[in-house]
């Protein structure tokens, strides 16, 4: 993410809110990155803009080094589809599928063969601990079992990038470690490359590097080894 600048108007009016201002922000295949900062200081705007769901007004986001903002609606949506995985605060699980029919969307609207579906079904639902689950319906499980298979589904067709937006926001400490404990298996055993908006300290904790946004600008960086960086 290179210098993007996202400035949000209000229709009708001539207010306006720079939401991301000049931000360059570095992932590296393999990195589990957390965004914290303020409400209101980009963070979702951010994740939005990097996973191409926001137009910005400037800068350039690249992945592998293609610039994304050159591709058309449907090239973004196919990318999107291809290379990223998302998971929210609420879940998104689908009301009417089953837990395994959520997890297998993404392998379906790939029009991928039922027994490789079903094979990778197989083995990611043992990896989230879910199998037991796996023929109940989302209204039916907590709210860390949704979370889990919500994250299943985000990953299960390998996503190069998995964004996740306050991932911990509407579930009990217990359910969030069990959380972060996944995420930190996905980084760790798959070499998953993550990128994390939270407020929360205990999910943070979990990151290779944190880094601190305000006013639509990083401040600082906090890394691994407790060394850390400041913009200002
Ligand atoms: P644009 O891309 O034209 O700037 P958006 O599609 O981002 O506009 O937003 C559409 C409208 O939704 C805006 O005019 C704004 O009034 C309203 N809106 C949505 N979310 C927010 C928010 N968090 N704060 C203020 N206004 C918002
Ligand atoms: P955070 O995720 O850190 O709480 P956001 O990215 O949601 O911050 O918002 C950054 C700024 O942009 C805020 O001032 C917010 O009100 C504004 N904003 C977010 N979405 C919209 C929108 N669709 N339209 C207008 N303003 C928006």
């Amino acid at each position: 993410c290179k210098n993007v600048t996202k400035i949000y108007g209000v229709k009708g009016s001539d207010n306006k809110t720079i939401a991301l201002d000049k931000l360059s922000l570095e992932v590296q295949s393999g990195e589990f990155v957390g965004i914290m900062g303020p409400s209101g200081s980009g963070k979702s705007t951010l994740l939005s803009a990097m996973g191409g769901i926001i137009n910005i007004n400037s800068g350039e986001i690249l992945l592998n080094n293609k610039n994304i903002e050159n591709l058309s609606q449907n090239e973004i949506a196919l990318f999107r589809r291809n290379h990223m995985g998302f998971v929210f605060q609420d879940f998104n699980l689908m009301d009417g599928l089953t837990i395994k029919e959520n997890v297998a969307l993404p392998l379906i609207l790939n029009k991928e063969e039922g027994k490789k579906i079903e094979n990778k079904i197989n083995e990611i639902m043992k990896f989230f601990s879910i199998e037991d689950i796996k023929d109940k319906y989302p209204w039916n499980v907590s709210g860390g079992q949704q979370q889990r298979a919500a994250i299943a589904r985000a990953i299960i067709h390998k996503p190069q990038i998995l964004f996740a937006d306050e991932p911990t926001g509407n579930i009990d400490s217990k359910a969030s470690e069990e959380i972060m404990t996944s995420f930190k298996h996905i980084n760790e055993e798959k070499g998953g490359t993550i990128l994390m908006v939270t407020h929360d300290p205990l999910a943070a904790s979990y990151c290779n590097r944190i880094t601190f946004i305000r006013d639509g600008t990083i401040f600082s960086e906090l890394d691994r080894k407790g060394d850390q960086k400041s913009f200002y």
